[in-house]
């Protein structure tokens, strides 16, 4: 009885709003609010055969990928954009790993998570990492490590150089700027192994695309992407 008091008391003078809609949450939820959690916008890109994901099309003749997966559809103004924006820029770590977590579980009801031996989440340049306090991917990664109990790591893949702003850039300057910059440091780790490259989001596909190649290169069997979020094209 006391702690249900405290932890009302509790939340009368701090209330925990959803990190989606800003709405106060109700007792019992966490992170994101039951509206927001029937509302997101759910790709389901993992229930299409191949030839119907528009996220898979993108990839193809430019590298193999086994599954192309994105939870989300990124909408602007929406609340896609508003988890994204607490995810990167207001340390909400635990938005990642929430939506990780249930995702996995996701794909894992799918028999999805069979088809990989490791995780690795896109790398920030140690700078930034240090300016965030944190790489957004990573915390997805871990979400997504304990939904789909695959075990993820990062520092298997690492960025080499320290990449300018990407906004102001087309896609084939992208495509420059990322594509020498990632290494793999552990390569006795991914030699044989299916891997699932994961990033907070996709816009151009620019980074994952060399990513991809790059642990291709470096001997993975096969590789897979998952975003939180990816914008269509
Ligand atoms: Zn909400």
């Amino acid at each position: 009885m006391l702690p249900t008091l405290l932890a009302d008391f509790f939340t009368l003078v701090f209330p925990q709003t959803c990190l989606a809609c800003s709405d106060t949450l109700a007792r019992g939820e966490t992170h994101i609010c039951t509206l927001c959690r029937a509302q997101l916008p759910y790709t389901d890109y993992h229930k299409l055969a191949e030839k119907d994901n528009p996220l898979a099309r993108r990839f193809w003749g430019k590298v193999p990928l086994h599954h192309a997966l994105s939870y989300l559809r990124f909408l602007r103004h929406g609340r896609v954009q508003h988890l994204l924006h607490q995810l990167k820029y207001q340390g909400q770590r635990e938005i990642g790993e929430v939506l990780g977590r249930w995702y996995g579980a996701e794909l894992t009801q799918q028999g999805i998570n069979q088809d990989f031996d490791l995780i690795i989440p896109v790398p920030l340049h140690r700078r930034k990492r240090a300016k965030r306090g944190f790489n957004q991917s990573d915390s997805f990664a871990e979400g997504l490590s304990s939904g789909l109990s695959v075990p993820w790591s990062a520092t298997t893949l690492r960025r080499t150089e320290h990449t300018d702003s990407q906004t102001q850039k087309n896609r084939a300057q992208r495509w420059q700027n990322v594509a020498t910059v990632f290494e793999v440091a552990e390569p006795e780790v991914i030699i044989g192994k299916r891997v699932l490259v994961v990033d907070d989001v996709l816009t151009t596909g620019a980074t994952l695309e060399a990513c991809v190649a790059v642990l291709l290169a470096a001997g993975c069997s096969q590789v897979s992407i998952a975003t939180i979020a990816c914008a269509e094209q």
